[in-house]
């Protein structure tokens, strides 16, 4: 009765959602922070007085949206946790400053990056040839080469996680590949600097688009939208789901060069065409325009962040150099299992993976710092 191709389906596994009791929920790299007072008021607004465009199919191009998305990229740089608010004017951090003005043709949305990377896979990734990859990275990427028929070449990464840079390009190079990984990475919580991102497009194929998933970059990664000038072939895809608090309204985004734009804008078109919903898209635009709010949000988490990483490291952990809004942690002699079931029997919910390899970590996002308080009392008792 199934089609052959439902062979090829993995679907991915979520962060669970149990409904049985209320628990502080720091299992999918959510932020703890509501969206902006400015959404609230948007959306609002467009209920009150223009519900009858629910009526209506949303404007196909979002182009109020990739206004936003590209202003508020140029305000900020692309690192959110670094930016400057000054009298409510954002400004970068000289360090992310991008050395050209990032325009709307330069953005492509859709709903929440998991969308926008399906697109991205079926736009640019050949069942031919081998995707690059690390071994661990964002787990959705195996699930979509098995949904688009795509080959993996999974790169293991180093002792302490950091990805084989050097190896991925020299694979990508012998197979004629396109490559793909999350910086920061998932879910090590580790950045490649944007000189190390810089020597692997020096290196790796032009012909062959070259894909930076920068779902965490706000939390103090290094963002890799000012090397679009230089290098035709880097498609950086990017969500509101975490640093613009809204993982509830499905938003995610690519910043490239106009024609790989257009290519995903093609392979939408032939697919669903009409773009995110008329609400998401008034609240992901408002989102945009007050960025100073989520400049002080990512602050904040980085705050609480360093906090948990110094009481992990006074308690015996080990815990990689996160630049995200999670972190990756073992303890030598703690079952990985057994700590997380601990954990959820005190009423939080944490992540840990069965894969090989990383079965004794945990992945804890990092949550207002009174729920990372509740959490630190818990881990004491470990
Ligand atoms: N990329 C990475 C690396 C992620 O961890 C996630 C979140 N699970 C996503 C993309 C997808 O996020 P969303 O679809 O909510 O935008």
């Amino acid at each position: 009765m199934l089609a052959n191709r439902m062979n090829n389906l993995k679907p991915y596994v979520p962060g669970e959602q149990p409904k049985d009791r209320e628990y502080i929920k720091i299992n999918a790299n959510e932020n703890p922070y509501p969206p902006s007072p400015k959404v609230k008021e948007a959306v609002v607004d467009f209920v009150e007085n223009n519900l009858e465009k629910l009526g209506l199919y949303p404007d196909p191009d979002s182009l109020d949206l990739h206004a936003a998305i590209a202003d508020m990229i140029n305000k900020t740089g692309g690192v959110l946790s670094r930016a400057r608010v000054d009298n409510g004017e954002v400004t970068p951090d000289p360090k992310d400053k991008i050395p050209f003005t990032v325009t709307p043709d330069m953005i492509y949305t859709g709903n929440g990056s998991d969308e926008v990377l399906s697109f991205v896979f079926y736009a640019f990734f050949d069942s031919d040839k081998k995707l690059i990859c690390p071994e661990h990275s964002y787990s959705f990427y195996p699930v979509y080469c098995g949904f688009y028929d795509i080959p993996r070449l999974p790169v293991e990464l180093n002792d302490d996680w950091t990805l084989k840079t050097d190896k991925m390009v020299q694979l990508a190079n012998e197979n004629h590949s396109s490559t793909i990984f999350a910086n920061p990475n998932a879910p090590t919580s580790l950045g490649l600097t944007r000189e190390q991102v810089r020597e692997m497009l020096v290196k790796a194929p032009k012909d062959q688009v070259f894909v930076v998933d920068e779902a965490y970059v706000d939390f103090g990664g290094e963002s890799s939208i000012p090397l679009l000038k230089d290098f035709k072939n880097l498609v950086v895809v990017r969500t509101f789901s975490k640093s613009l608090c809204g993982a509830g309204m499905r938003s995610g985004y690519i910043v490239a060069n106009p024609e790989l734009i257009n290519a995903v804008t093609t392979v939408k078109n032939s697919l669903n065409h009409f773009p995110m919903d008329a609400v998401t898209q008034v609240a992901s635009t408002a989102a945009c325009n007050d960025v100073a709010y989520y400049v002080e949000c990512a602050k904040k988490v980085c705050q609480t962040r360093e906090d948990f990483i110094s009481f992990l490291k006074k308690n015996g952990y080990q815990v990689n150099d996160s630049k995200t809004n999670f972190v990756f942690l073992k303890k030598n002699g703690l079952d990985g299992k057994k700590a997380y079931e601990f954990i959820k029997e005190n009423g939080i919910l944490v992540r840990r993976f069965d894969t090989p390899g990383i079965e004794e970590y945990l992945r804890i996002t990092i949550g207002t710092q009174e729920q990372m308080d509740k959490l630190k009392a818990i881990m004491e008792k470990l």
